[in-house]
């Protein structure tokens, strides 16, 4: 991959960054590993209800913008659209589709998908509108900053040569173990602090589901997986799908903080559950031969089961202050 100065060692974040958006651009990620709405469809109908629930308790503003960040095969937007025409029109005819993708060849699979969008590099360039965001192992994808404690301060970590390096950092303003690595996502902090003014000052609510402790934790969580298996993170940038933990605590905090109210982090299983994922999935399981019946309860069990996605990943609602709790979070 062209990278000008490879005898430069990157930031870590840089590094990151570029290697995800060489992976996302020419690698097919859905390969290397599922997500939840390839694995069931319930959860993209669930979360499309879940919208129609939301923009109820906003007032029904009209026209509303329903956007989703990274939808990966539009798989998800898919299913939720079936069910928002399906259970709630009034919906559906006040949204406009809006996509955050920077991926030229997801990109061209959405359109395959979805027909009909609005495509965006960030959340940035969203219509000034009312607001209705889901996002689905989006914020993992995310570049993160590696600090580690060192004596009396820290270092950061770079990538030179295939390998880690440490350069000193200035002070991250805390005493910590020898040895301990901190985390920050600085593009996940912002597009919550965007979101947090723009819910202050219009109605708006966005859902993130995602792998993460439910409060900040040190500790390493930079995972690399080619081929889907695990891999080493800094050898082969844009071979391998990198993610880290997502810090759901320190999200919810920058929103809070620029106006919005946080809600969760929630465990997947717990959110799902409480949405009436198993009921819904029963239904549509009656209506299939007993082997797909089968195979599509187990999905959605894949979803909730706390040994499985239920507990580690979580859901986090952002809103506009003074909204109702939404769906899910009571
Ligand atoms: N939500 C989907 C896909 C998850 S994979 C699912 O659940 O199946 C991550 C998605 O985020 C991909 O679509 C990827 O191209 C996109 N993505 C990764 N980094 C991004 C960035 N910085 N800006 C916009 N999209 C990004």
């Amino acid at each position: 991959m062209p990278h000008d100065g490879l005898d430069e060692p990157e930031r870590l974040d840089r590094f990151m960054a570029r290697a995800n958006a060489a992976y996302y651009a020419h690698r097919d990620p859905f390969a290397d590993f599922t997500t939840a709405p390839e694995i069931c469809q319930s959860f993209g109908e669930i979360l499309g209800l879940w919208a129609a629930v939301t923009w109820e308790q906003l007032g029904r503003p009209t026209p509303v913008v329903l956007a989703e960040a990274g939808p990966g095969r539009g798989t998800l937007m898919r299913d939720a659209l079936r069910a928002i025409g399906a259970a709630a029109p009034g919906f559906r005819d006040a949204l406009a589709l809006h996509l955050i993708e920077t991926s030229p060849r997801l990109r061209a699979v959405q359109v395959a998908a979805l027909g009909g969008a609005s495509w965006h590099d960030g959340a940035a360039s969203l219509p000034d509108l009312p607001l209705i965001l889901l996002a689905n192992e989006f914020l993992d994808a995310l570049p993160i900053r590696q600090f580690v404690r060192r004596g009396a301060g820290w270092n950061e970590r770079f990538v030179g040569g295939g390998a880690l390096l440490e350069r000193p950092a200035s002070s991250r303003g805390r005493a910590a173990a020898e040895g301990e690595v901190i985390e920050v996502c600085e593009p996940a902090l912002e597009l919550a602090e965007a979101l947090g003014r723009r819910f202050a000052a219009r109605p708006g609510a966005a859902l993130f589901l995602d792998y993460g402790p439910t409060e900040s934790t040190p500790g390493d969580s930079l995972q690399a997986t080619r081929d889907g298996r695990p891999a080493d993170p800094v050898s082969g940038p844009g071979s391998a799908d990198l993610t880290a933990h997502v810090d759901f605590g320190a999200i919810a905090r920058a929103a809070a903080a620029a106006g919005a109210t946080a809600h969760g982090p929630l465990p997947q299983g717990v959110f799902l559950t409480r949405l009436g994922l198993l009921q819904r999935t029963g239904r549509l399981a009656r209506a299939l031969p007993p082997a797909k019946a089968l195979a599509l309860i187990e999905a959605a069990r894949r979803l909730i089961e706390p040994d499985q996605m239920g507990r580690l990943f979580k859901a986090l609602a952002l809103c506009s202050p003074g909204c109702q709790v939404p769906a899910g979070f009571e």
